[in-house]
């Protein structure tokens, strides 16, 4: 091509990655909870902290996930976790059939309590109403202190680059769930995976980065093994946002519309699925290190194959493979929807709104 050529080129691609970035703000904006609904929210909170006292009187609720980590949509759910400031305490599967008992009596929450699941829950849920037009629903656990801590970390994540950050996951966990690919149950990815991929990204994949590693940042003082140790596991982060939005500036000045399409085009194309495991702890490990291999022999490991066709690394439980849950199935969808997405924005549409409404079509 031609100087001049080339330089329309750039120019309309400037204009559209100026465009989209605009969009996505704006997409993402009119999807935020609202003040209300937050207001409400908390309100549920201390009632059901009120009630769960009067069987647990030294406890705490606390809300984690979207709810606590600022990546929250309209209408997510509520995230709870019990805390029994006591030694002794009852058995989380006992509690779990007393809270369900006594929501049940003293609420109008439809209860659903789980005792025997792997993680004990409460699920509550309020029917619509002119108040709270989507209702509300909700899970109640107990003890679950690396939620937490997993929660408080991606929050700082968000507040070093809110901008940046935030509207990346919001606008990912949209599209993820309308193109249907946000369902551990059914073999794709849970949010929680979603925000862990955009996080390795911005981390270890962008250069320079769009975020430090916060796991690996020097602490401030010494800290003791007691202080930074949640149920056998090192969760201690660089936790100090006001002291770090002073002296730490990304190098990288792309636009969150430059930063998305690049996101696609990473996943689609250029993350080692097989022997690759993405950890926001320590960049990119390998899948035979961690003893995830997916045998592709097939055999009697069939069970393990399945569970680490995709491999992310919790940011604190480093033996949990965050995605265990995604099938073979689950990938090829979910790679295709990557794929898919790149191939809608490298063809730059007149109008980034265009692009944005087929992505999430
Ligand atoms: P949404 O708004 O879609 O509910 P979310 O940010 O609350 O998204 P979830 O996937 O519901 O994300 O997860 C909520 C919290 O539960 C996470 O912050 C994490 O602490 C924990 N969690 C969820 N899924 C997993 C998982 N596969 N492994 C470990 N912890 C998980
Ligand atoms: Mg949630």
């Amino acid at each position: 091509a031609t100087a001049p050529a080339l330089q329309r080129r750039h120019a309309s691609k400037q204009r559209f990655v100026v465009d989209l970035s605009q969009c996505l703000f704006d997409f993402v904006i009119q999807l935020l909870p609202t003040v209300e609904e937050m207001a409400v929210k908390e309100d549920v909170r201390k009632l059901l902290e009120r009630l769960i006292r009067t069987i647990e009187p030294e406890s705490r609720l606390l809300s984690f996930g979207s709810t606590a980590n600022g990546f929250s949509l309209r209408n997510s759910d509520m995230d709870l976790c019990c805390l029994i400031d006591s030694d002794e305490r009852l058995a989380a599967s006992d509690l779990v059939t007393m809270l369900g008992d006594l929501l049940e009596r003293e609420t109008k929450f439809h209860v659903k309590p789980l005792p025997h699941a792997r993680i004990p829950i409460v699920k509550l849920s309020l029917d619509p109403s002119p108040g709270l037009p989507q209702g509300i629903a909700c899970d109640i656990g107990f003890e679950n202190r690396l939620a937490l801590e997993n929660t408080r970390l991606l929050m700082c994540y968000a507040m070093i680059d809110p901008t940046r950050v935030r509207t990346m996951v919001l606008f990912l966990k949209v599209w993820s769930k309308r193109r249907k690919i946000n369902s551990p149950y059914k073999g794709t990815l849970s949010s929680y995976g979603y925000v862990l991929l955009v996080i390795y990204f911005l981390v270890h994949v962008k250069n320079p980065p769009v975020l430090p590693n916060l796991q690996q940042m020097p602490p401030l003082r010494p800290i003791s093994k007691e202080d930074t140790h949640v149920a056998g596991f090192n969760t201690w982060f660089f936790d100090d946002i006001e002291l770090l939005r002073q002296r730490w500036h990304s190098e990288n000045n792309e636009t969150v519309a430059e930063l998305l399409i690049d996101f696609f085009r990473y996943y689609s194309r250029d993350f080692l699925y097989n022997t690759g495991v993405a950890s926001i702890r320590a960049g990119l490990l390998k899948k035979d290190s961690k003893g995830w291999q997916n045998d592709l022999s097939g055999g009697r490991y069939n069970d393990a194959r399945e569970r680490n066709r995709l491999c992310i690394e919790d940011p604190f439980e480093t033996d949990y493979n965050v995605s265990r849950c995604v099938t073979k199935d689950g990938l090829y969808t979910i790679r295709g929807e990557f794929m898919r997405a790149s191939r809608i924005l490298s063809t730059r549409p007149e109008r980034a709104i265009i692009a944005l409404a087929e992505l999430c079509e």
